[in-house]
C-alpha cells in the first residue's frame, strides 16, 4: 500500500497521519509525552483504534524512536505499507517561505536559524523532520508552515510599532495556525463559494486558539502575532497582554526569561485564571466561579476580537468555528454569539446544540466546520508527487 505520511511534532507529541494517493485517510497516530511514560494510539481511516504491538518505555525516549515505534505499529496494522512522501507541519517559515516547500539541507540550515522565532516549538518540529529524513531517505519531504497562510497580509497587520530596524530584523506578526485556516478557507471554496469570496472571520478555538480575518479567502488579519502567545487566552497560554507586565515581573519579581516564558505558554490562560484545568470540558462541568471567570474572560476576548476583526474586514458575512472547543462546546458558541445580533448573527440554538455544519438564523452565516491540518500537509506532499 502505497501512502503519504504526515508529521506534526511537538514538543512532547507526535501526531501521524496517513493518507493514499488519492488523499484518502487511512489512518492516525498520536504519540504522547515523549521524553516520559510514552505512550501510543493508532486509529484507521474510520477512526477505529487498531491493536498495537508491545511498546516499552525506552521506545519514546526521542522523537526518533517515537517515530520508530509509530511506524511499527502502522507497518502492523497497513500490511505491505510504502511510504511514497512525508509531510511535515514547520510552525515557522520566517518571511520568506509562504507556500509549502521540499525539504534540503540548505532548508533544513534556513529553518534552524528561525529556532529564536519560536524556541519552543521550532527545535521540535525540526528534530521530527531530522527523524523522518533517517527513516525514509529516498522519499520527497515536504515542509508545511503555519506561518505561512498569513504571509501576504497587509503591512498593517504585519508590523510593530517599534523602531523600523526591529521590522527588518523580522520582528513581525506572523500569525499561526495558518495550515488549519487554509483547510477552512479551501472547504468555503469548494462548498460556499459566495461566503468564500466575501468576509470570514475564522475561530479557531482548541487547546492553542487564534482568530483570522480571511477577505476572498486569504488572510489579512490574525489575533496571533511574533509568537503563538497572542491574541486569545489559551488553554495554559497567556494571550494579549500589556508589554508592561513583561517589564514589571523583570524588574519587580526578578524573574528571568525561562520563568516568564514558563509562566506565559505553561501556567497562564483557562489553566492559570480557573486554578482548575486547562481543558474546557472540565471548567464547562466545574461549579467553582473560578473556572466561570475563566470562561468569560475566553468569551469575552473572542467577542471583542471579532469586532475588531470584522472591523478589519468592513463588515462580516460569515463566522466560522473550529478546533477542539469550536467544533464541540455549544454551549462557548453560544456565549461568544450571545447579544450579537447588532453584527447580524443570530445563532440557531436547536442547530448549535446538535453541532449542526450551519447553526445561524442570519444573515451572517455561523458555521461549524472540522478542520484537518494533516491533509492539507498531504495535499502539499501530493503536489509534489504530481505537480
Ligand atoms: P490541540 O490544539 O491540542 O489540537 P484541540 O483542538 O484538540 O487541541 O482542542 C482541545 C480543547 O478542546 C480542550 O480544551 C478540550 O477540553 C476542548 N474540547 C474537546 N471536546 C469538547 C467538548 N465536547 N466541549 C468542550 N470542550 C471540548
Amino acid at each position: 500500500m502505497r501512502a503519504i505520511l504526515t508529521l506534526n511534532a511537538g514538543s512532547s507529541s507526535l501526531k501521524l497521519g496517513l493518507f493514499s494517493e488519492t488523499l484518502e485517510t487511512l489512518g492516525f497516530g498520536h504519540v504522547d509525552r515523549i521524553g516520559g511514560q510514552g505512550a501510543l494510539r493508532v486509529v484507521d481511516g474510520a477512526g477505529q483504534t487498531l491493536p498495537i504491538p508491545d511498546t516499552r518505555p525506552e521506545d519514546f525516549e526521542t522523537h526518533a524512536k517515537a517515530l520508530a515505534t509509530a511506524l511499527a505499529a502502522f507497518h502492523a496494522g497497513f500490511p505491505g505499507l510504502e511510504v511514497i512522501a512525508v509531510g511535515h507541519r514547520v510552525v515557522h517559515g520566517g518571511i520568506d517561505h509562504a507556500a509549502p516547500e521540499r525539504i534540503t539541507d540548505d532548508l533544513m540550515a534556513e529553518l534552524a536559524k528561525l529556532a529564536p522565532f519560536a524556541p519552543l516549538h521550532q527545535p521540535h518540529n525540526l528534530a521530527g523532520v531530522r527523524a523522518a529524513l533517517d527513516a525514509f531517505p529516498d522519499a520527497p519531504q515536504i515542509a508545511c508552515f503555519d506561518t505561512a497562510f498569513h504571509r501576504n497580509h497587509p503591512f498593517v497587520n504585519d508590523t510593530f510599532a517599534l523602531p523600523r530596524r526591529f521590522y527588518e530584523k523580522g520582528v513581525r506578526r506572523y500569525g499561526f495556525h495558518g495550515l488549519s485556516y487554509d483547510y477552512i478557507s479551501g472547504e468555503l471554496a469548494t462548498t460556499e463559494p459566495k461566503l468564500h469570496a466575501g468576509r470570514v472571520v475564522v475561530a479557531h478555538l482548541g487547546s492553542g486558539a487564534s482568530m483570522c480575518g480571511l477577505q476572498g479567502g486569504q488572510s489579512i488579519a490574525s489575533t496571533m502575532g511574533f509568537s503563538a502567545l497572542d491574541g486569545l487566552p489559551m488553554g495554559t497560554r497567556s494571550g494579549q497582554l500589556d508589554p508592561g507586565v513583561l517589564l514589571y515581573l523583570m524588574d519587580q519579581e526578578g524573574m528571568s526569561s525561562g520563568e516568564i516564558s514558563d509562566l506565559l505558554y505553561k501556567e497562564s490562560g483557562l489553566k492559570g485564571m480557573s486554578g482548575l484545568s486547562n481543558d474546557m470540558r472540565e471548567l464547562e462541568a466545574s461549579d467553582d466561579p473560578h473556572a466561570a471567570e475563566a470562561i468569560d474572560y475566553f468569551t469575552f476576548r473572542i467577542r471583542r476580537e471579532l469586532g475588531a476583526l470584522a472591523a478589519a474586514l468592513g463588515g462580516l458575512d460569515a463566522l466560522v468555528f473550529c478546533g477542539g472547543i469550536g467544533e464541540n462546546s455549544a454551549h462557548i458558541r453560544a456565549r461568544v454569539c450571545e447579544g450579537m445580533g447588532w453584527i447580524g448573527i443570530t445563532l440557531d440554538a436547536g442547530k448549535n446544540a446538535a453541532n449542526a455544519r450551519h447553526i445561524s438564523i442570519g444573515p451572517v452565516e455561523v458555521m461549524v466546520i472540522p478542520t484537518n491540518e494533516e491533509l492539507v500537509i498531504a495535499r502539499a506532499a501530493h503536489a509534489v508527487l504530481s505537480p
